[in-house]
């Protein structure tokens, strides 16, 4: 938080126990709860600088100090312990001091950190955190930092949209997005780079939308040549998520891949996921949709026993990391299922190398997300 820490402590009591994702007031800092630890057994907490520590339920300050270097663990009895000391509390919230810092397994974090136990007796840590100081720590994850800025501000709008969208969608959980790839990946203040907070800031308050609606603004790394229609892949039909050519992300390194994934590999994954087959023998394409990404595979054993398989469901199957994208080609070969594929990413709006090509052909933010997000505007977070 950058307001200072003990003049506005009133404040901050009042907004404990309100709901922390709130779009409402104008002007309003609006806050997102970015789940940054789950199911942990421990997690190493270091708070360098004046904190203090609030009971979650309570509403009260059970610890405070000018410094926390701690081992945090669940303890038999309900609580939670800091190193040595136990508290009888199921869930605390740190607040630090405008120039101190909080650290959470190494990596330093701006905003609130609430540490909670779970009721299997694991710890989630959830960082609660203003939107932008939010993306500060998420766009050089996303993209390269040494990108044209125009391509990072068309990212950091994205970014910004879809943060406000899972919020939006999110606000009855406990948290707003986590922090790995199936969110946005996010590394707080240590993945801080002078570029992406600049596009950070050159695009404040922008967001983009269809109808005055917020737009669900996914994107992915690499299209490999045509973007893919949403309603292909989850039950969103809008025209600024349908899928356009796109001839810019040609020089991506995700671009073209082959993969070599062991048959016994390929046969216990399947079997872990209940469908069980013999050795493999064959693997084939049954449909493909217009884009060319894969419909339906069949894969058959050496008993003649078939398996069906959505290509979406057959990539989650095998692991999104080794089939990149759904649009492959697959055969086996020599004890292996062999995959030769385009793009890297489930190919739905923004391609982010494609945006990259764009950029370095003179192009700017608002052509890019225009070119990716078909029919979409780019408006003020206020109008949404
Ligand atoms: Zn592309």
């Amino acid at each position: 938080m950058k307001t200072s820490f003990f003049p506005i402590l009133p404040f901050l009591l009042i907004s404990l126990f309100k709901p922390l994702t709130c779009l409402s007031a104008q002007g309003e800092k609006i806050v997102v709860r970015i789940a940054i630890a789950d199911d942990r057994e421990e997690v190493q907490l270091a708070l360098k600088g004046k904190y203090k520590m609030y009971d979650i339920n309570l509403n009260k300050i059970i610890m405070e100090g000018p410094y926390m270097n701690a081992k945090v663990r669940a303890t038999k009895d309900a609580g939670l312990q800091f190193g040595k000391k136990e508290i009888k509390s199921d869930g605390v919230k740190i607040k630090v001091a405008r120039d101190s810092n909080i650290y959470v397994d190494n990596r330093r974090f701006r905003g609130d950190i609430d540490i909670i136990r779970k009721e299997n007796s694991k710890l989630m840590v959830i960082n609660h955190i203003g939107l932008d100081d939010y993306l500060y720590g998420v766009l050089y994850h996303e993209v390269s930092h040494r990108w044209p800025i125009e391509s990072i501000k068309a990212q950091a709008i994205a970014a910004r949209t879809f943060a406000l969208y899972q919020a939006l969608q999110n606000r009855n959980k406990p948290y707003d997005l986590r922090s790995d790839i199936y969110s946005q990946v996010y590394g707080g203040r240590t993945s801080e780079k002078w570029s992406t907070t600049r596009a950070v800031n050159l695009t404040k308050g922008k967001v983009l939308a269809h109808n005055g609606e917020l737009l669900p603004a996914y994107y992915h790394a690499t299209c490999g040549g045509h973007t893919e229609d949403a309603s292909n892949l989850w039950k969103i039909d809008l025209p600024p998520l349908d899928g356009v050519r796109c001839n810019f992300c040609v020089h991506s390194p995700h671009y073209k891949w082959v993969k070599e994934i062991p048959l016994w590999k390929v046969e216990k994954n399947l079997s872990d996921n209940g469908y069980k087959t013999g050795s493999i023998s064959s693997c084939r394409i049954v449909s493909r949709n217009k884009f060319g990404r894969v419909d339906k595979l069949q894969i058959k054993d050496d008993t003649g026993m078939s398996v069906l398989l959505t290509g979406k469901d057959f990539r989650q199957i095998i692991g999104p990391n080794d089939i990149r994208s759904t649009k492959f080609e697959a055969a086996v070969k020599r004890g292996n299922l062999v995959v030769e594929g385009f793009g890297w990413g489930h190919g739905v709006g923004m391609c982010q190398w494609g945006a990259f090509g764009m950029s370095r052909r003179g192009k700017r933010a608002e052509e890019i997300l225009k070119f990716y997000y078909p029919g979409a505007e780019i408006t003020s977070i206020d109008k949404v």
